[in-house]
């Protein structure tokens, strides 16, 4: 088959690693990719936006399967588009994808199917928010209700900085995103990724991951889109993952059937683990990143025949199988991130850094300049790690980044500390 990943990040270089190793995959082409990526697939530099451009080169390469990563290009109905031009693709339309898109649409399905996540409100005005936060009282969660990067969600300290948060998003403080605003109840209790595959009637599990938000060593600072995770999560106990399953993503599969939008692709659950069991914060319509990266290291069976399982509803009869090995990633980013930061400066010792034994360098954000590599995104690089432990994996891993010669970047240096520290203590 002639496949075209749609994306430029660490996820997809993840996921083309995988690919581009599978017995079904011939050809691998890449929109608009990076320079990890050019390893493995012919990167083609199109507008992703255009679906029209991006139709033409499915066209024009004969692609038999196209594979979107990103959010973005899921909300705007990339799959809608390229489904009605011909060609298979694995993702949600855009009306599946407002899991992710509207966290609104997915509080509302959340109530009518008795999934559990945090009791909420949604909003329109200031005013009447405001009503309700004063009424609800502290602790409280402020959230906009469209796609926001990651900036979406204000878990305030204070009364006076809930209404803040509220007026920041009403006052356009978020732009399109903050036009409607969902306040929640706070929920208590340790964060897990849960992913599964979904073909529109049934779904599987894939490995848990955990990621670390937080900018600083132990985990404090600004959030991110994520400086590092690590694979399995110690947390989702084998009883906790049938719990999602059960109680939650299988009720969210049947009702997106049963309102006609049937849900394909990777689902991507933020739990809490709280005292009465796994609730949703929110979910992603696409793999996560970094937790894919982790993924794609330790899932021994092949990923294309798993994805157009999907893409073609007969994903029931499948399994996948897995390393037993846990793994682990360090986000190296250039200085200043998440805030501003310059692009352009010179990496090196990436060779050497993917040389020492289970390492793989995963690119989230270089280009090529000349026979240079060049950051050229916020997070730049995803350097992974299989180990027998997670001590293992880590040492590893950081062992890499010490080869790596790029003194405009920064890294997290306790990546996996609550999965050692378990490990640790037996
Ligand atoms: P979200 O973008 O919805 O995943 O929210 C970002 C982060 O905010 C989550 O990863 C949680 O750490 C936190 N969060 C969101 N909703 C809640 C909630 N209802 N209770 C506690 N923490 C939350």
């Amino acid at each position: 088959m002639n496949i075209l990943l749609i994306g430029s990040g660490g996820r997809e270089h993840a996921l083309a690693w995988k690919m581009a190793a599978s017995p079904l995959c011939d050809r691998l082409y890449c929109a608009p990719g990076n320079a990890g990526i050019a390893r493995e697939a012919e990167l083609a530099a199109i507008d992703i936006t255009d679906h029209p451009a991006v139709i033409a080169l499915c066209k024009a390469k004969k692609i038999d399967f196209v594979v979107v990563g990103p959010e973005a290009p899921l909300c705007a109905g990339i799959v809608d588009d390229l489904e009605a031009a011909g060609f298979k693709t694995f993702g949600p339309t855009k009306f599946a994808a407002q899991l992710e898109g509207s966290k609104g649409f997915t509080k509302d399905l959340c109530k009518a199917n008795n999934i559990p996540t945090a009791a909420y409100e949604r909003f329109t005005s200031a005013e009447a928010a405001k009503a309700y936060v004063r009424q609800q009282g502290m602790p409280i969660v402020i959230k906009a209700d469209g796609l926001a990067a990651g900036k979406g969600v204000v878990i305030p300290q204070t009364l006076d900085e809930a209404l803040a948060a509220v007026d920041m998003m009403f006052g356009g403080g978020l732009g399109e995103a903050g036009a409607e605003v969902v306040v929640e109840e706070f929920l208590a209790g340790e964060e897990a990724s849960f992913f599964a595959l979904c073909d529109g009637e049934s779904a599987i599990a894939l490995a848990s991951a955990q990621d670390h938000k937080r900018v600083g060593d132990g985990d404090v600072g600004p959030n991110t889109g994520g400086m590092g995770a690590y694979s399995p999560a110690p947390v989702m106990t084998p009883e906790l993952t049938r719990r999602a399953m059960d109680e939650i993503v299988i009720p969210t599969v049947r009702a997106m059937k049963a309102i006609g939008h049937p849900y394909k692709g990777v689902l991507y659950a933020g739990l809490m683990i709280t005292a009465q069991g796994p609730k949703l914060i929110e979910y992603n319509a696409r793999f996560g990143d970094p937790e894919t990266q982790v993924l794609m290291l330790r899932l021994m069976s092949d990923l294309v025949p798993a994805l157009l399982a999907c893409r073609d509803g007969v994903l029931k009869s499948f399994d996948l199988r897995w390393y037993p090995d846990p793994a682990l990633t360090v986000v190296m980013a250039a200085k200043g991130y998440p805030g501003n930061y310059a692009r352009g400066s010179v990496i090196e010792g990436l060779d050497a850094a993917g040389e020492i034994e289970g390492v793989e360098v995963f690119h989230a954000g270089t280009k090529a300049d000349g026979g240079k590599i060049v950051a050229n995104g916020g997070r730049v690089l995803n350097v992974s790690a299989l180990g027998k432990t997670v001590s293992e994996a880590q040492a590893r891993a950081y062992q890499a980044v010490d080869r790596i010669r790029w003194p405009e970047g920064f890294c997290r240096r306790d990546i996996g500390w609550q999965a050692i520290k378990r490990e640790k203590s037996g």
